[in-house]
């Protein structure tokens, strides 16, 4: 299991499990500090992205799909990780919207950050950002002919 193989030599730590990282992971987590910050952050933005990418296109114009699929896997990924946490931990379902999901998973990122599955977690929420930010960028030809 790669997010437990120890850092060689160091007893008691281990590499952090984000993808293509490789520092030492923190004390009672599976990430290191820059990658458990970085988690927090983008769940910080997502919200901002979802919406960014509403009023990113031109009033008047339909939704294309790469801006549907990319909302729709928001809502999609944060939900589910939301439920994970919900019946790990036993507290309250957030309401179901990319701003209460975002924030109910931002304040269990400690919780995140030592879950087995924090890498998967790391790249799915990353994937999400990189999806909006992409989303928000003006149409391409082929979705306007569309
Ligand atoms: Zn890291």
């Amino acid at each position: 299991m790669p997010a437990s193989r120890p850092v060689s030599g160091v007893l008691g730590l281990r590499r952090c499990a984000a993808t293509r990282c490789g520092r030492a992971a923190g004390t009672r987590a599976r990430l290191c500090t820059p990658c458990r910050d970085g988690l927090a952050t983008l769940l910080t933005d997502l919200p901002g992205l979802y919406t960014a990418v509403e009023h990113a296109r031109t009033p008047g114009t339909p939704m294309t799909p790469r801006i549907a699929e990319a909302r729709s896997a928001t809502r999609g990924v944060l939900a589910s990780w939301a439920h994970v946490v919900v019946g790990a931990r036993a507290v309250p379902r957030p309401v179901r919207s990319v701003a209460e999901l975002a924030g109910f998973l931002h304040r269990h990122v400690d919780w995140l950050s030592a879950h087995p599955a924090v890498a998967e977690i790391v790249t799915e929420i990353g994937g999400l950002a990189a999806g909006l930010r992409d989303a928000c960028r003006a149409p391409r030809a082929d979705e306007l002919a569309a």
